[in-house]
């Protein structure tokens, strides 16, 4: 990283971004008004919200990021051939340049999107293996729904540093004590081990290459096969150069490549590190124990695969998808681009923490978490009153859209108690897009958090009005808004 340094020697305050702005979009104006009147026709749903009336849109940082000049040029450069394409080949030699895999060493499956790579894997695993469970730092939805859906368990092994207030480097590291008795007791059941880089479910927090040794030694010693759920990766390596002492010298791309000698395969979404609007894969190392233990799965996989995608070497992307990743992936493992992400997030929750709003701490890489029980302590608010929903809805108003990841979207309506059955966490999220934003934006967001915090007594309720009992019903349902008496 360049040293900051003026002719005083003294860092200055401010510092610049590692970047400025090659191609300008102006928004619309739309009053608050506007905003209130599409709000209520969406049925105060922030995923049914039009983006165009949108100012800072912090639903997702998936898919979302703003593509550098240097990526753009590359999209040009595109080759829409059926059978390997030009940036196929360019593709695959970045993923050994980015993930330090031997050449030839591995066979790789390209894919539309993350869930589809863990689609793939699980699908084709669960017809081979019988209850079998599969143990992991904190599966992300996607990835359990996967595993579910073909009749195995999935089982959460979160840090126990993860739900205690004191500061830790690492809460998303996996309990490996916890771990040795899952494989103890049911190692039989067991295909393979997962760890989620950085661990999203479990507030984006990071893991340790400390903790993934120790998990691989686990794996090593009850024969078992590792995975990573790669999405953040490279946010997950900053990290650990910062406070992991031992690697504090090393550099990101080094960092990176030692996580991924510990694993088998990994599956991956590239709408997140990928720097890129769409993307996945999974990988598996060639001469693997999970390779030796399921020899035929390749083959399944390849089937499913031309099914389901297309041929392998575009796997369900353009050409031109194909090119941006190319980029992306060398870009996101720069000193530069990561220490200007990590910081924005960081300095976005330092100004929310500074404003009162109860915020989950340390932040993690790509989002801040508002703990909805504490926004609302000493109002009338409960949890089956969805404060957090009204929350984010209240907020599209302002032009600032969150999503909500707690009471509404973590729990479901049981329709023979006729009641709502509340999961342990409830937050509302704060997801910052790649390249995307300005530190001002971001405060502005902060700001309009504050202004509904000093409020909190005379938010409403959201009352869903349709969809409580549906499936997956965060993305389907409609409210209304409902004072509290
Ligand atoms: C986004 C994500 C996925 C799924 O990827 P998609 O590209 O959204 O399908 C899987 N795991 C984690 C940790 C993620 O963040």
């Amino acid at each position: 990283m360049e040293k900051n340094s003026s002719p005083t020697k003294k860092p200055q305050k401010h510092r610049p971004r590692a970047y400025d702005n090659a191609l300008v979009r102006f928004y619309k104006p739309f009053s608050y008004a506007e905003r209130r009147k599409a709000a209520e026709k969406a049925g105060f749903n922030v995923f049914q919200f039009p983006a165009e009336m949108l100012l800072v849109d912090l639903l997702s940082d998936s898919g979302t990021t703003t593509l550098t000049n240097e990526q753009m040029a590359e999209m040009f450069l595109g080759d829409e051939a059926y059978g390997t394409n030009a940036g196929y080949p360019k593709l695959v030699a970045q993923f050994e340049k980015t993930f330090g895999l031997k050449k030839g060493g591995f066979e790789f499956f390209l894919f539309h999107q993350g869930r589809a790579a863990e689609h793939a894997l699980f699908s084709q695993l669960g017809k081979l293996v019988r209850s079998a469970v599969i143990p992991s730092n904190g599966h992300f939805d996607t990835t359990r729904a996967n595993i579910e859906a073909n009749s195995m368990g999935a089982c959460n092994l979160f840090s126990k540093k993860l739900a205690g207030k004191t500061y830790s480097p690492f809460k998303g590291d996996m309990d490996t004590d916890a771990l040795a008795s899952v494989l103890k007791k049911e190692g039989a059941h067991t295909p393979l081990v997962y760890t989620t880089i950085t661990n999203n479910t479990g507030g984006g927090q990071p893991v340790s290459l400390e903790n993934l040794r120790r998990v691989r030694a686990l794996c090593t010693k009850y024969k078992k096969p590792f995975f990573l759920d790669a999405c953040r990766f490279a946010e997950n390596a900053w990290f650990i150069k910062q406070r992991e002492k031992k690697h504090r010298t090393a550099s990101i791309q080094k960092i990176v490549h030692e996580m991924f000698a510990l694993c088998d395969g990994f599956t991956i979404s590239l709408k997140k590190d990928g720097l890129s609007n769409m993307g996945g894969a999974l990988v598996i190392k060639k001469g693997s124990l999970f390779m030796k233990q399921f020899p035929s799965l390749v083959n399944a996989l390849r089937d499913h695969q031309i099914l389901t995608e297309g041929h392998p070497t575009y796997g369900g992307l353009t050409g031109r998808d194909i090119m941006v990743l190319v980029k992306g992936l060398e870009t996101v493992v720069k000193e530069e681009y990561l220490a200007n992400r990590v910081s924005q997030v960081e300095t976005f929750g330092a100004y929310l923490a500074e404003l009162g709003v109860p915020v989950l701490t340390p932040f993690g890489g790509h989002a801040v978490y508002i703990d909805v029980d504490e926004f609302f302590k000493g109002t009338k608010m409960r949890r089956e009153d969805f404060g957090g929903v009204a929350l984010t809805a209240e907020l599209l108003s302002y032009g600032v859209r969150l999503c909500e990841l707690g009471a509404f979207a973590f729990g479901y309506y049981d329709k023979k108690t006729k009641k709502e059955v509340l999961p342990e966490k409830n937050f509302v999220r704060c997801a910052v897009p790649r390249n995307k934003y300005e530190i001002e934006d971001l405060l502005y967001a902060a700001d309009c958090i504050k202004e509904l915090y000093d409020n909190r007594k005379k938010l409403p309720r959201a009352v869903p009005v349709y969809g409580r009992d549906l499936s997956l019903r965060h993305f389907k349902a409609r409210f209304e808004l409902v004072p509290l008496s």
